[in-house]
């Protein structure tokens, strides 16, 4: 008797002291699904293509939407006008406004911001999708739609989890950042976020994005990403295009200069040539090998997805760290060559060849640019062509890198812990984030990507989907991530 008396008071005590209670939230997730789905399917009918100038009526009727759901959760919403868009035609139409909202206002507890969007590629059923992509699909355990994994499940994941905390009362205060032209470079943004540093976003501790896939079916909290150089190489010969039948032999030709300068700059390995390009490198650290061993990755699925029969590196962490760590370089495409089906024995007037750098920390855009063009003009000069060569910088974005020791990771790593039962994966972005860069030098703040796509989503592509496991289970742990949140110590 006493001894069930003090593990009553032990269960008890246990009860008051923690400060977190996820089974009644767990239990609000699951007994809401088809209410979430239903939801997701609402908000995947609004064809939301922000490339479509056309469809921005819908981008805004989205906007209105995101803007009810959050009144309806109890939180206020200001939507910022962001200026206009100048079509290609001359002709300017608004920016779809940025929802700036916030629910609760505690100068006790820390504040989240959070960032996602609900504007989407295009998408038609003629480009292959199987089913309509702006119809909701259900199908082995998947949601296929197009937004369903980018952004629109993910940001609903994220409010849903608001919902289900906010039953037993929010820990955390919590803001929302919500776009609608993130697919077409986030028009607007930077200089909103710049105006917004001194007031709405003032007193954010921390900022999480919620529009990031997971690298396998275990969740992945991602705390890098690579930046980008963007290079055109321009090669001017003739005023105009010339015959091969009356030409050829005789002239120094744009495309054979601009073909011999492309393959100047990797070689077959995928080794930068460059000279300096690898100097800025971060060294590698026995702490960091660890990190890529643990994580849950096959060489043999990605080889059965893409079809590529070998790949540079045979191992999973070398793979991973060319894509994650290491700069790389690729050649994306020239402008102005002959690329049409059948013959045409054209000698092209002017080229321009597209690479671009996929840079890592801490390599600096303008130092990359610099080697770049160094390289590029003596390997030119080497040539003795007479034609015209310009190298320009087209973007320079820079890459970001997270400690992911910060107070929201351990908040992110132990919500994962607790919804999935296992260790997250720690993974970085091969490609660019540029939002995730631009709000840590601007609002100098703790940034963390937590999405919750899976690998095999198609974001961008036809039959894009989320699967039902990623969408709900992802909707409980973002709820328990603003519970975990709340624990941590202020940054
Ligand atoms: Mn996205
Ligand atoms: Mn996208």
């Amino acid at each position: 008797m006493i001894f069930l008396l003090s593990v009553l008071s032990l269960l008890v005590c246990q009860a008051v002291l923690s400060p977190i209670s996820n089974d009644a939230i767990f239990q609000y997730v699951d007994d809401h699904k088809d209410e979430f789905v239903q939801r997701l399917k609402d908000w995947v009918a609004v064809e939301s293509d922000s490339s479509d100038p056309t469809k921005r009526d819908l981008v805004n009727n989205m906007m209105q939407i995101t803007k009810d759901f959050i009144l309806k959760l109890g939180g206020s919403v200001e939507m910022a006008e962001v200026g206009e868009q100048e079509l290609q035609s001359g002709k300017k139409i608004p920016l779809p406004p940025v929802i700036l909202a916030e629910i609760g206002n505690d100068t006790n507890k820390p504040t989240v911001c959070f960032y996602g969007h609900v504007d989407v590629q295009p998408a038609n059923k003629a480009d292959g999708w199987l089913t309509e992509p702006y119809t909701l699909v259900e199908k082995d355990g998947n949601l296929y739609g197009r937004g369903s994994s980018d952004d629109k499940g993910q940001v609903l994941a994220l409010l849903h989890a608001v919902e289900a905390v906010n039953t037993i009362g929010l820990p955390v205060n919590v803001k929302f950042i919500i776009e609608g032209m993130e697919e077409v470079g986030s028009n607007g943004l930077d200089k909103l976020v710049e105006e917004k540093k001194d007031t709405f976003l003032s007193n954010v501790d921390y900022i999480v994005v919620t529009d990031t896939p997971w690298l396998s079916k275990k969740p992945g909290i991602t705390y890098g990403a690579r930046g980008n150089c963007y290079f055109f190489i321009e090669v001017q010969g003739a005023r105009r295009d010339l015959h091969s039948g009356g030409f050829g032999g005789t002239v120094y030709e744009a495309m054979s200069d601009l073909i011999y300068l492309l393959d100047t700059l990797v070689d077959a390995k995928g080794h930068i040539r460059i000279p300096g390009i690898y100097d800025g490198v971060v060294p590698l650290t026995e702490k960091e090998i660890k990190l890529y061993k643990d994580l849950e990755f096959k060489l043999d699925e990605l080889q059965a997805d893409t079809g590529v029969t070998r790949f540079l590196h045979d191992t999973k962490e070398e793979l991973l760290m060319y894509r994650w760590r290491y700069p790389s370089l690729s050649i994306h495409g020239i402008e102005g060559a002959f690329s049409g089906s059948g013959t045409k024995t054209v000698i092209p007037a002017k080229v321009i060849g597209k690479f671009s750098i996929r840079q890592v920390p801490n390599m600096n855009p303008s130092v990359v640019e610099k080697q770049v063009v160094d390289y590029l003009e003596s390997k030119f000069s080497e040539r003795k062509s007479p034609n015209k060569m310009k190298v320009s910088m087209i973007i320079g974005a820079k890459p970001w890198l997270a400690d992911m020791n910060e107070p929201q990771y351990v908040a992110a790593r132990k919500a994962v812990k607790r919804v999935f039962n296992t260790d997250a994966d720690m993974i970085r972005a091969g490609g660019t984030i540029p939002i995730a860069k631009n709000f840590e030098e601007v609002l100098k703040k703790s940034v963390m990507l937590l999405g919750i796509g899976g690998p095999d989503d198609a974001p961008h592509g036809q039959n894009e989907k989320i699967s039902m496991y990623n969408y709900i289970e992802g909707t409980k742990l973002y709820a328990s991530f603003l519970q975990e949140l709340a624990s941590q110590k202020a940054p």
